[in-house]
This record gives C-alpha cells, sequence and structure tokens, in this order.
C-alpha cells in the first residue's frame, strides 16, 4: 500500500466531506461524506471539473460561485486558505447549506498543482417537529418563572375537567399568591422582585410529583394542578409547599436574604365545575388565607 493509498483511506472514513482537484479543478478524489452529502457517487464526478456546475454553489444571495467566485478556484489561485458558508446543490436537486474550508495542495517543490475542498453539513438540525415542540412550548411558557403560563393552564384544566366529566378521574387546584410581594419590590427593587417570583416558581415545580402541573396564573399567582389525588393529600402537598417557599432564600440586589411566604386555597374539582367555577372558589379560599393572616392554607 503506498502512502497516497493511506491517506485517502483516513479521508474516506473523515465525518467531513473532502475532495480535491488538480490545478484545472478537475475532480481527482471524492470521499464517501462527500457521497452522501452531495447525493453524486464517486464514479459520477471522478475525472469531471467541479466547474462543470456539478455542486453548482451558490452564496446567500443566490450568487452562482462556479465560473468567477469559485473559493477553490480562488484558493488555488492565491495559495490561501478561505472558509465560508455556501449552498451546494444536492443530486435530488434541493440545496444544502455547508460550511467550506478550501485551501491549495502543493506538490514537494511548493508548487501549487491543485486544490482541496473539505465540507460539512450547516443544516440546523432540529427538525420539524421539533421546531414544532418548541413553538407549542414558548406558547405555553412564562419566560420569567419557566413555568406554564395562563393559557397553559386554562388549556390544562379544559382538559382536566372534561377527563374528570368523562372517566372520573378527579384533580384538585392550589392557588398560591405571595403575600406583600409589593413590599418585596418597594424595598428591593422589581429585578429582585422577579428573582423572587422565579425561586417561589422553582421550590414549587421542584417539589410536585412528574404529572402535576404549575403555572403562573397572573403577577404573583400560581395555580398548582394535581391529578388523581384525595383532600387529605391533596392539603399535604399544599401545606408542604407553603413550608419550603417559607423555607426558601434568595439574594437581594443589595445581599441581603430575602424571604417571602405564600397563602394558598385547595379544593377538588366537583362533578358540575367548570375550569372558571373551580378557580373561582380556590380564589376565595385563597381570600379566606389572606384575611386569617397569610402564610396559611384553606380547604374547601
Ligand atoms: P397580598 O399579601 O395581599 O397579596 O399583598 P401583595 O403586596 O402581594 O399584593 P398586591 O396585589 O397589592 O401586589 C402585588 C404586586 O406584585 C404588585 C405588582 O407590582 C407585583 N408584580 C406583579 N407582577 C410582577 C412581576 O412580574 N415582577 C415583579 N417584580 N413584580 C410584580
Ligand atoms: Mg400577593
Ligand atoms: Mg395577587
Amino acid at each position: 500500500m503506498t502512502r497516497d493509498h493511506d491517506y485517502k483511506d483516513i479521508l474516506d472514513h473523515l465525518l467531513n466531506a473532502v475532495y480535491t482537484t488538480d490545478g484545472t479543478r478537475t475532480i481527482t478524489y471524492w470521499n464517501h461524506a462527500a457521497e452522501q452529502l452531495t447525493g453524486f457517487r464517486a464514479e459520477e464526478v471522478l475525472g469531471h471539473p467541479c466547474s462543470e456546475d456539478i455542486l453548482m454553489h451558490v452564496d446567500g444571495e443566490g450568487n452562482s460561485l462556479c465560473r468567477n467566485l469559485c473559493p477553490l478556484a480562488a484558493s488555488i489561485a492565491d495559495g490561501k486558505v478561505r472558509e465560508t458558508l455556501v449552498y451546494l446543490h444536492h443530486k435530488d436537486g434541493h440545496r444544502v447549506p455547508v460550511q467550506v474550508r478550501t485551501a491549495p495542495l502543493r506538490n514537494g517543490a511548493g508548487e501549487v498543482v491543485g486544490g482541496v475542498e473539505i465540507f460539512e453539513d450547516a443544516t440546523n438540525h432540529i427538525t420539524r417537529e421539533d421546531r414544532l415542540s418548541i413553538l407549542e412550548r414558548m406558547a405555553y411558557l412564562d419566560p420569567l418563572t419557566q413555568t406554564g403560563n395562563r393559557r397553559y393552564l386554562e388549556d390544562t384544566l379544559k382538559d382536566w375537567t372534561e377527563e374528570f366529566q368523562g372517566n372520573g378521574w378527579p384533580f384538585g387546584v392550589l392557588f398560591f399568591d405571595i403575600d406583600h410581594f409589593k413590599n418585596v419590590n418597594d424595598r428591593y427593587g422589581h429585578a429582585t422582585g422577579d428573582q423572587v417570583l422565579a425561586m417561589v416558581a422553582r421550590t414549587i415545580q421542584g417539589n410536585l410529583r412528574n404529572w402535576d402541573v404549575v403555572g403562573r396564573w397572573g403577577g404573583e399567582e400560581f395555580l398548582v394542578l394535581c391529578k388523581n389525588v384525595d383532600a387529605p393529600t391533596l392539603k399535604e402537598v399544599a401545606e408542604r409547599l407553603r413550608l419550603l417557599v417559607e423555607a426558601s432564600t434568595c439574594r437581594g440586589e443589595d445581599g441581603s436574604d430575602v424571604q417571602v411566604t405564600v397563602s394558598c386555597g385547595v379544593t377538588l374539582a366537583e362533578f358540575q365545575d367548570s375550569p372558571e367555577l373551580l378557580v373561582s372558589r380556590a380564589d376565595r379560599l385563597l381570600y379566606r388565607s389572606k384575611q386569617e393572616g397569610r402564610n396559611r392554607v384553606s380547604f374547601g
């Protein structure tokens, strides 16, 4: 085996697509990754000039690069390495974004005798489905707290109400409101207020079962929806979350520890409940907790 073969063997197994040309840009080598990325097999392109418009690179403005702007031709001409994003023509007709590096190939005397182009797929590998689910998640996400937003809560409440009425799967609602939150903003500033909101959300989210959901209903109000629960369990969950929020601390901008408490209204879905009825009942119970001194849970 010659050194040349060793070298091509290595190139064949590279993940990057590679091809080489002689000084007239006739293709002399085309590796497996180049076959995969372009759809053209080596035997279809070897011996052909790449200026024959095989790959028909275009730039982001749609300019054809083959005739005048070919980066490989430029590297062969001036001996410099180039790197650029181009769009190549796949054998099937579509355009593939590729990051391209071109470099001159020199003989033993240092004279440029050809060029090498190394290119890799620059396709955004997020699939259409992934992109959709990201968009969907974003439409349901409260950016500040990274929990569900109001729309998410409303849609979930609607689903769960239907499931309850159809299959009898019970669920409950915990309505939390941060106590004297206005004071936090007034004393530490709005940015710290935002941090506190995120902290409360993290504490709640981190201490729920997988199938329960939390979202931000409004300013400093959070709704937790718990599936398949009975009254004692629901009260227990609410009480635990209340305690954990009370025991959470975040650092204010002035360096001091900031702590808050929450009041909570808790209720189980009843058969005739609409989502609105259910939430307004939880809200009334929350109001009772506020009236009775805050940092407490009321069940009804
Ligand atoms: P209570 O115990 O009765 O609930 O008192 P409170 O001060 O928490 O209630 P109030 O409704 O008077 O004030 C809520 C405050 O929450 C006022 C508003 O500026 C603040 N707030 C609402 N949304 C945000 C937010 O996104 N970020 C910050 N920092 N503050 C917010
Ligand atoms: Mg409040
Ligand atoms: Mg409020």
